[in-house]
């Protein structure tokens, strides 16, 4: 059977690049990097490729990169440094109502046992996120605003640059955090114009292999590390670097780095191909408005459960998500603060693209959604 991989957002295919990096590492540069003989220095400069690499397409130091277990850890260690370096007199953090799990239950965690007060911002009447909204948040209490770039779920684009330009304009201590995971190397991410003191990006989302992550952290922001032990990493995050997968990572920065463009224009127009072929079944609702990450499209598919579906499409070989991968289909309520009836939460489809995906994807699923109509609905 054909198989016809839309789950682009849960984690992508490690591309050949990225493997043959990893392995590499694994037969010829195994050496530790804190070893000070040749098979040390050789993964030691495995790793410094991959650090220069991500440095050249954030936009930053070398420096300024810690490499991490993934997105999670990324968001963990922003998140609770800044709490604990800037938050004994500032209680207050400013965050989206859409948030992924990584930063919400770690400010919930924040709120519940260390006093923090958690502000989240919804969107506006139109579904749209305003930057206005967020400033008018801040006050002289806040420490931190936290703000995903490109939301998981549905591929809504918050305005975190304008936002973060006009929060550090008026209140320059504010620490600015960007989960940038879904943005990273499908929208240009450049601390500069970002206006972050802090960014989580993750491997697998973009065709590196899991277990990597990474997070800026602008140089003179004051971070704690999570995890204490030897001098990696600038003493900030403990325990020998797995130079494979940090090789691993580089190599898919590098190969992707230069086709951002060309690759958002050809998911773009699978999406568009998609969005027409939705709208011509009946009562398929589209969540995702045109503005949103043309990587990401949430749809409803009124009557039938998201899990059901997601089944009867995988029985056809294609593959998408009800929704967050990691909330493993418990409900996020994203979708209803972006306009879901509750009714229709529980029918919400989310597929989601790479540059590897082609016409014949689009039209399997389409195929497959109505076929799950008549199929499923008529019982
Ligand atoms: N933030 C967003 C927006 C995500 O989509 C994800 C993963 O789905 C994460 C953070 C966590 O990434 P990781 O799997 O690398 O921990």
């Amino acid at each position: 059977m054909t198989e016809h991989y839309l789950d682009n957002a849960a984690t992508t295919k490690p591309c050949t690049a990225s493997v043959n990096a990893v392995m590499r590492c694994f037969s010829e540069h195994y050496g530790n990097p804190s070893s000070l003989h040749r098979a040390g220095l050789a993964a030691q400069q495995e790793a410094d490729h991959a650090r220069a690499v991500i440095s050249a397409a954030l936009g930053c130091e070398t420096r300024e990169i810690i490499f991490t277990s993934c997105a999670t850890e990324s968001t963990n260690m922003a998140l609770r440094s800044t709490a604990a370096a800037y938050g004994r007199k500032r209680k207050k953090i400013i965050t989206s109502a859409v948030e992924h799990a990584s930063v919400k239950k770690v400010l919930a965690s924040l709120s519940e046992n260390e006093g923090f007060e958690i502000a989240e911002i919804k969107p506006c009447e139109t579904g749209e996120y305003r930057a206005e909204d967020f400033l008018s948040a801040c006050d002289d209490n806040t420490v931190m605003v936290s703000m995903m770039m490109v939301n998981n779920e549905t591929g809504h684009v918050l305005p975190v640059m304008r936002t973060f330009s006009m929060i550090k304009k008026k209140y320059p201590h504010i620490i600015t955090h960007c989960d940038a995971v879904q943005a990273f190397m499908k929208y240009p991410v450049k601390v500069r114009s970002l206006c972050a003191d802090f960014i989580s990006i993750s491997g697998h989302k973009i065709h590196a292999p899991k277990g990597i992550g990474a997070l800026y952290v602008r140089k003179s922001t004051k971070i704690r590390p999570l995890i204490l032990g030897g001098k990696q990493e600038n003493g900030l995050r403990a325990g020998t670097e797995s130079v494979p997968l940090i090789a691993g990572f580089g190599a898919a920065v590098e190969e992707l780095a230069s086709t951002i463009d060309k690759r958002f224009e050809y998911v773009k127009k699978l999406n568009t191909e998609l969005r027409k072929k939705l709208s011509e079944l009946e009562g398929v609702r589209i969540l995702s408005p045109e503005s949103a990450s043309p990587y990401i499209l949430s749809i409803i598919v009124p009557g039938i459960r998201s899990e059901i579906m997601l089944h009867y499409l995988e029985a056809r070989g294609i593959y998408v998500s009800s929704g967050s991968a990691c909330s493993k289909g418990a409900g996020s309520g994203v979708p209803e603060i972006f306009g879901a009836s509750q009714k229709e939460a529980d029918s919400v489809l989310r597929i989601s693209f790479s540059a590897e995906n082609t016409s014949e994807d689009i039209d399997a699923l389409s195929e497959g959604i109505a076929a799950g109509q008549r199929e499923i609905i008529h019982k």
